[in-house]
């Protein structure tokens, strides 16, 4: 039986299918290094915590089930994720093709590289896909990694159309599902080779834990990720593991909130005289709006805008109370910052021009906080 997301991670312990003999309710934490040979008699056999271990193994098996994929890696943290993904498929000297709009930390991550591998980082705006398409056909490009939404920008990016130019050029095919989450969208069944994400953001959705996992939908790039995770200590330890894993029960109900909330925010604020323009992928008015409501079944809880002016941008981070001054996103809690000056510090103001993204602009991620409050909260500076 195919059943729904919701109901799979309602019963998490049984999904994650992990031997137990007690019937727990919720996944059990053997928080161990090793694990004693002579004593195991099962078909899976486990023997050191790097490797391989139950708690994060019921984990990485309920990923794989909902991504549908046929493996996955849970790391010690999202960009840990993307580490695992590079040393898994990239060698000396490859060329790598990624969207413009990239997560700062991948994008700092993506400039070590290039020093230490030789690698070559070619970029693109993925709404343009002739211009991928051309850059796929002049380079031999081994992987493509992006995100939909992009972040800050939230463009939406075809995902099953890049699916198809990976496959024409044999390049491998990654998605960082971190912002609109599995509940989302399936980038493995859009056509991807992998979906990594952070579950620091909404599948923990608490702020009090930091990790990640990469899934692979390719049986034969499953062996060298497992491998690749052990050889280069990706994976997460057993505590973290628990941590994450108490989120996951209520990811579908706090999804449609943050969603909810979000896009009566959005709407607030696009009616609002003093600002200038608002991004959030609900939007009618957003660009790719149609793409968007075939490709998601959530539009997750980011919203962009630019304010007019620089100072009311600054005075409205300063001046709010529930909206924290805090980098990251997807948490009970709201937040709000100017992207360029904390999670985007890595990039150039010239870089962020190129995504649309200025110093008057600002990035909301909308908690579970009552949305009254929330408005009440914006207006008494906007207003003032
Ligand atoms: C946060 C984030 C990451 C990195 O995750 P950490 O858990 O902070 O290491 C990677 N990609 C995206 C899109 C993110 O938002």
């Amino acid at each position: 039986m195919n059943r729904s997301v919701e109901t799979i991670l309602a019963h998490l312990a049984e999904e994650g299918g992990v031997f137990d003999p007690f019937g727990a309710t919720h996944m059990p934490i053997y928080q161990t290094a090793t694990f004693d040979l002579k004593k195991q008699s099962g078909e899976k056999i486990y023997d050191y915590t790097r490797s391989d271990n139950p708690t994060r193994e019921s984990l990485e098996n309920v990923f794989t089930t909902v991504c549908g994929g046929v493996g996955t890696v849970c790391t010690h943290t999202g960009l840990g994720a993307v580490a695992l993904l590079f040393e898994t498929v990239l060698k000396a000297g490859d060329h790598i093709l990624v969207e413009n709009d990239t997560y700062g930390g991948t994008f700092r991550m993506l400039k070590v590289y290039r020093e230490r591998m030789n690698i070559t980082v070619h970029f693109a705006d993925f709404c343009d896909l002739i211009s991928v398409e051309s850059l796929l056909k002049k380079h031999s490009i081994r992987l493509i990694l992006i995100e939909s939404p992009t972040n800050p920008g939230l463009k939406i990016i075809d995902l099953k159309a890049v699916a198809e130019l990976a496959r024409e050029s044999n390049t491998i095919f990654a998605v960082d599902n971190s912002l609109a989450t599995f509940y989302s969208q399936k980038p493995i069944e859009l056509g991807a080779h992998f979906e990594l994400f952070s579950t620091t953001k909404y599948i923990s959705g608490h702020g009090s834990v930091i990790g990640g996992a990469l899934v692979t939908g390719d049986e034969s790039l499953l062996a060298k990720l497992r491998y690749t995770a052990n050889a280069e200590a990706r994976s997460q330890n057993p505590l973290d593991v628990h941590a994450v894993s108490l989120g996951l029960p209520t990811l579908p109900l706090r999804m449609k909130a943050h969603q909810e909330s979000a896009l009566k925010i959005a709407e607030w604020l696009e009616n609002h005289p003093r600002v200038t323009r608002v991004v959030y992928p609900g939007l009618q008015s957003h660009p790719q709006h149609a793409l968007a409501k075939t490709q998601m079944k959530n539009f997750a809880g980011v919203i962009t805008a630019d304010l007019e002016s620089v100072e009311l941008a600054e005075r409205l981070v300063a001046q709010c109370h529930l909206f924290g001054e805090k980098c990251s996103f997807g948490t009970a809690d709201s937040r709000i910052e100017i992207p360029g000056k904390i999670s985007h510090a890595s990039f150039s103001a010239e870089e962020l021009a190129a995504i649309g993204i200025s110093s008057s602009t600002v990035r909301l991620s909308i908690g579970l906080e009552h949305v009254d409050d929330l408005i009440a909260d914006l207006a008494e500076v906007l207003n003032g």
